[in-house]
């Protein structure tokens, strides 16, 4: 049996499935938020919009079978994107779930159909352009 960590939002109406399973016969223990205390913007797969979310927002479900090797397949991808705001020299990070070893021209892709917008930087500013319009830093697996 395989457990995933998925992710809920008020206004956001598509669970995201963190490509992170468990293989355990018992619900897990632990909490199904991976990165400590901090929140995280992270892109939903399904309707490209990246909001905030949180360890409230977290909660395991048990992977359908026939699901388990494709979410195998995919991983989290951090993108960085200058914020820019008021000369801001803060970094926009969002997670993005997507296939693993994808190539730059779908990383373009994904990155052209995010929409970003209200999503705050290092520095507490929140988005008002859209992060397709800036070249981005960085695009890599993280996990
Ligand atoms: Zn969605
Ligand atoms: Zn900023």
């Amino acid at each position: 049996m395989y457990f995933v960590p998925v992710l809920f939002q008020n206004g956001e109406p598509h669970p995201i499935w963190l490509p992170l399973p468990i293989q355990s016969e018992t619900f897990p223990s632990q909490t199904p938020w991976p990165w400590g205390t901090e929140p995280r913007n992270v892109a939903c797969p399904s309707c490209s919009r990246a909001s905030e979310y949180s360890e409230s927002n977290s909660h395991w479900e048990q992977l359908p079978f026939h699901q388990a090797d494709a979410i195998t397949k995919m991983a989290i991808h951090l993108l960085v994107v200058p914020c820019g705001i008021e000369q801001c020299a803060g970094l926009i990070e969002i997670l993005v779930i997507a296939k693993r070893g994808i190539l730059p021209p779908e990383r373009n892709g994904i990155v052209r159909s995010l929409n970003a917008l209200g999503v705050v930087c290092g520095n507490g500013h929140r988005t008002t352009f859209l992060v397709a319009s800036k070249p981005f830093q960085a695009f890599r697996e993280i996990e």
